[in-house]
């Protein structure tokens, strides 16, 4: 076994969800890590902050490359083992009436679903009983509260040794480890040819009336919409998917298509109170996978797209096996 000293020291940029999961690897593998963030907080500053936190290898699969579907799934366990508050109770796929043949497209195209009828739907989500006569589960997938599991991650890193630098934007050259992990996110745009930026829009709501027991995500022709429950009775309403890296707040057009949908699901929605809009950036690569890509120290993670949280631990996990030395690079 090699000892903590012939490993070194590496300087991880960005704690974003890329970042941390890549210092979480890291670390476990003896490597003296150093997190770097222009941010105040782990997470808080890119497009982590804003995200669903879903963990749906199958439903993203419908959409996604293979990849997703067999590198996701053992994201749900990565993040339990890493001190995540994990849910469990997998995702209920709906449509409207009108939009059924989308229902059936979906469970064509996913694996992974159990039909349920409108009674088997309302034992599993009693304030949408009578809302709905059939609708897809998938018993397999969780979710995680980005704003609950990235403080957590860091602050389990920070009591294991890892260090951390937030406040300032640090550039690759002022800094001297022998290794480095670039995860800037879309901020690495410049030296990353064919990086570019798919906004997404969300919102956060408080419904007295209706309460979720897990993702909800309601298909439609042209904006599909999930709903996802946080413990602190919050719902994340999303996501727009709009070719821009225009960070800025949430356009009345899209907080009217989100909420309009919402109150499809349930008019009672109509009631909830709106508690926050945000828009993240996702960084995203052609093909919409993530890369490693080696140039000389310094291995650059990124590119997580839609699925930062369901597929980082499997990319953290290989980045540290390529800096063992283990295997090959990811391309
Ligand atoms: C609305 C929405 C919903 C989403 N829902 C899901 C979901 O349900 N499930 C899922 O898996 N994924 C989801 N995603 C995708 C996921 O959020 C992204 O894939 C992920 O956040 C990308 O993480 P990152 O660490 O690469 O980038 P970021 O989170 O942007 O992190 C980059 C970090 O680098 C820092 N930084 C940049 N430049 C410097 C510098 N020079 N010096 C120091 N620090 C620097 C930034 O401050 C930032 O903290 C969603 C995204 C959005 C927008």
């Amino acid at each position: 076994m090699t000892s903590l000293n012939d490993r070194g020291d590496v300087a991880v940029l960005g704690a974003g969800v890329a970042g941390l999961t890549a210092a979480a690897a890291l670390a476990a593998r003896h490597y003296q890590v150093t997190v770097y963030d222009q941010g105040e907080q782990a997470g808080r500053a890119g497009c982590s902050w804003w995200a669903g936190g879903m963990l749906a290898p199958y439903c993203e699969a419908v959409t996604a490359e293979r990849e997703v579907l067999q590198q996701g799934r053992l994201a749900a366990d990565w993040w339990s083992a890493h001190g995540a508050d994990v849910w469990r109770a997998g995702t209920l796929v709906l449509a409207q009436a009108r939009d059924r043949t989308e229902l059936d497209d979906f469970a064509r195209r996913s694996e992974g679903c159990q039909w349920l009828d409108a009674e088997a739907l309302a034992a599993m989500e009693p304030d949408l009983a009578g809302r709905a006569t059939r609708g897809l589960w998938y018993p397999d997938e969780a979710h995680v509260d980005p704003r609950q599991c990235l403080p957590a991650l860091a602050a389990r890193l920070e009591a294991g040794g890892v260090r951390f630098a937030f406040g300032q934007a640090v550039q690759a050259e002022d800094l001297e480890p022998r290794q480095l992990v670039d995860c800037r996110g879309l901020a690495a745009r410049s030296v990353l040819p064919g990086l570019r930026g798919v906004r997404g829009e969300m919102l956060l709501i408080r419904s007295h009336d209706v309460r979720l027991h897990r993702p909800i995500r309601l298909l439609h022709p042209r904006m599909p919409l999930y709903l996802i429950p946080r413990r602190d009775g919050l719902i994340m309403l999303g996501a727009t998917t709009v070719e821009s890296d225009h960070a800025g707040p949430v356009t009345l057009r899209s907080a009217m298509e989100l909420l309009g949908l919402a109150m499809t699901l349930h008019p009672a929605l109509g009631e909830a109170e709106i508690v926050e809009l945000g828009a993240g950036v996702r960084p995203a690569f052609s093909d919409h996978l993530p890369k490693l890509i080696r140039r000389g120290r310094t291995t650059f993670f990124n590119g997580l797209y839609r699925h930062g949280y369901l597929l980082s631990p499997w990319y953290a996990e290989r980045l540290a096996d390529q800096m063992e030395g283990t295997e090959g690079l990811v391309a």
